[in-house]
C-alpha cells in the first residue's frame, strides 16, 4: 500500500464519484453517504445493470452527467424518462467501459457484483482512477493483473469490504512494519455450528438471510457456504502482498472485529465497530480523513460476548477449495469465481442443491486447464471455459 498521508484538513473541493452499480447494497449505500455529505462528494456516474426504475429514480435525485444501464432492453425507458435532463444515457456491456474511461469522475464505487465488475474497473485504473473496491472478485480473478496496473498507474485501490477496510485501517501509520499475519474475521454465516446432513436441505430463502449484514443475493450466498471468506483471502493476498501462510480466518459470530493485523513483535491491532458497510463505504471515499457521522456506536458494558472459534471446513467444504485455489495460484482462483458464480446463480434458481454448489465448483477447478502465469486473455478465457463446464452440470 501506498505511504499514508497524515493530513488531516478536510478538502473543500467537492470529489466527484463513479457508482458502478448504484443499485444494488453497496451502491445504495454509497448514495447514503453522498446524500448526508453533499459538501463532500458528488456522483457523476451510476450504473446498473436492470433496475431501470431505481437507476432513473436515482438520476433524477443526484443528476449525474451519465447514467449506463447494461441491459439494452431497458434503454428506451431511461432514455424517455431522462429525456432533457443533461444525463448522457448509454446502455450495453461495453458502455460499462466507456463509462469507466470518462473525465467526469474522479474515484470509482466498484459496486458491480461478480466477473462483470473487472473491465470497467481494469478500465477506470488505466485512465488514472482511484477505486474503492467492493467488487473482491475483480481481485480473485485477476490480482496479479489489477494490482500491477494500480501500481503502475500510482493509483489506489482502498478496499470497502470491511475485513480488508479494517486491514487496511490498522496499517496506517505502519508503513514499515512488516505484517506478520493477518486474521479475517467470519461472522459463520446462517448455518453456523450446522453439519453436513442439515445442509442437504438448504433453500434459497435460508441461505439468503444472512445473521449480521443485509447484502445483495450473491454474497448472501456465498457468507452462508464461507465460500465468501474463501474469496475474501485471495482478495487479502493481492491487496496486502501476503503469502498464504500469512492469511488467518477465525469465525467471530458477533461482527464487531471486523478484521485484525499481527505484527512481528506480536502485537495485534483490531477494527471495531457495529456492522455497517456504511463505515468501510465512507472511509474509502473520505480516506486519509474519517467523517463524523450519527451511526449507533457500540457499548462494551451492553453487551461484553466476543467469541472466536476456528472455522469448519469439513462441513463448509466451499472454504477448503477456496484455500485450496489460493495456494495453487495461477488460474485457479479464476476457474474457482466462475464456477462459483454459475453454482450460486443456479442455486439462486432453485436449479441447484445447496450441497452439489460444492461438487460443481470442485469439478470445474479438476477439469480446466491449469495456467500457472496466465495474461489477462487467459484469465477472460479460463472463466469462460469455466462458466460453460459448470453450466454443463446444471442443464441451465
Ligand atoms: P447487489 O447484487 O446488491 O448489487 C449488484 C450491482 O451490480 C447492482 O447495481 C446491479 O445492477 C449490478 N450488476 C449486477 N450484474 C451486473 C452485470 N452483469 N453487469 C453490470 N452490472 C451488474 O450486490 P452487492 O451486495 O452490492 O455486492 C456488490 C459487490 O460488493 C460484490 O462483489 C460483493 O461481494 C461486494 N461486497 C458487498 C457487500 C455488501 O454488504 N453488500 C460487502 C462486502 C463486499
Ligand atoms: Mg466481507
Amino acid at each position: 500500500m501506498e505511504p499514508v498521508s497524515f493530513q488531516h484538513t478536510h478538502s473543500s473541493t467537492i470529489k466527484t464519484i463513479g457508482i458502478f452499480g448504484s443499485t444494488g447494497s453497496i451502491g445504495k449505500q454509497t448514495l447514503d453517504v453522498i446524500r448526508t455529505n453533499p459538501s463532500l462528494f458528488k456522483a457523476t456516474i451510476l450504473t446498473a445493470h436492470s433496475n431501470a426504475d431505481l437507476l432513473i429514480e436515482q438520476a433524477l435525485e443526484f443528476f449525474p452527467q451519465a447514467v449506463v444501464i447494461t441491459d439494452t432492453n431497458k434503454y428506451n425507458q431511461v432514455k424517455l424518462a431522462l429525456e432533457g435532463k443533461d444525463i448522457a444515457v448509454m446502455a450495453g456491456e461495453e458502455a460499462l467501459e466507456e463509462a469507466a474511461a470518462m473525465s467526469c469522475y474522479e474515484f470509482m464505487m466498484a459496486g458491480i457484483v461478480g466477473f462483470a465488475g473487472l473491465k470497467p474497473t481494469l478500465m477506470a485504473i488505466s485512465n488514472g482512477k482511484n477505486i474503492g473496491l467492493a467488487n473482491k472478485e475483480t481481485l480473485v480473478v485477476a490480482g496479479d493483473v489489477v494490482m500491477k496496473m494500480a501500481a503502475e498507474k500510482g493509483i489506489s485501490i482502498i478496499p470497502v469490504d470491511s475485513e480488508h477496510s479494517a486491514i487496511y485501517q490498522c496499517l496506517v501509520g505502519e508503513d514499515k512494519n512488516p505484517i506478520e499475519k493477518i486474521i479475517l474475521t467470519a461472522s459463520g454465516g446462517p448455518f453456523f455450528g450446522k453439519k453436513p446432513n442439515y445442509l442437504v436441505n438448504i433453500k434459497r430463502e435460508h441461505a439468503i438471510q444472512h445473521p449480521n449484514w443485509s447484502m445483495g443475493a450473491k454474497i448472501s450466498i456465498d457468507s452462508s457456504t464461507l465460500m465468501n471468506k474463501g474469496l475474501e483471502m485471495i482478495e487479502a493476498k493481492w491487496l496486502f502482498n501476503l503469502k498464504p501462510s500469512q492469511i488467518e480466518v477465525v469465525v467471530h459470530q458477533q461482527s464487531i472485529i471486523h478484521s485484525m493485523v499481527q505484527f512481528e513483535d506480536g502485537s495485534i491491532k483490531a477494527q471495531m465497530g457495529l456492522p455497517d458497510m456504511k463505515l468501510p463505504i465512507q472511509y474509502a471515499m473520505a480516506y486519509p480523513n474519517r467523517l463524523k457521522n450519527d451511526f449507533p456506536r457500540y457499548n462494551f458494558t451492553k453487551s461484553a460476548v466476543l467469541n472466536f472459534e476456528p472455522p469448519d471446513i469439513k462441513t463448509f467444504r466451499n472454504l477448503a477449495l477456496a484455500i485450496a485455489a489460493m495456494h495453487k495460484g495461477g488460474n485457479m482462483p479464476c476457474i474457482l469465481n466462475a464456477a462459483n458464480e454459475i453454482a450460486v446463480y443456479g442455486f439462486l434458481k432453485n436449479r441447484v442443491g445447496y450441497i452439489d454448489m460444492t461438487e460443481i465448483i470442485e469439478r470445474t477447478m479438476a477439469t480446466i486447464p491449469f495456467i500457472e502465469n496466465p495474461s489477462l486473455e487467459e484469465y477472460f478465457e479460463s472463466d469462460g471455459e469455466a462458466r460453460s463446464f459448470a453450466a454443463s452440470m446444471i442443464n441451465i
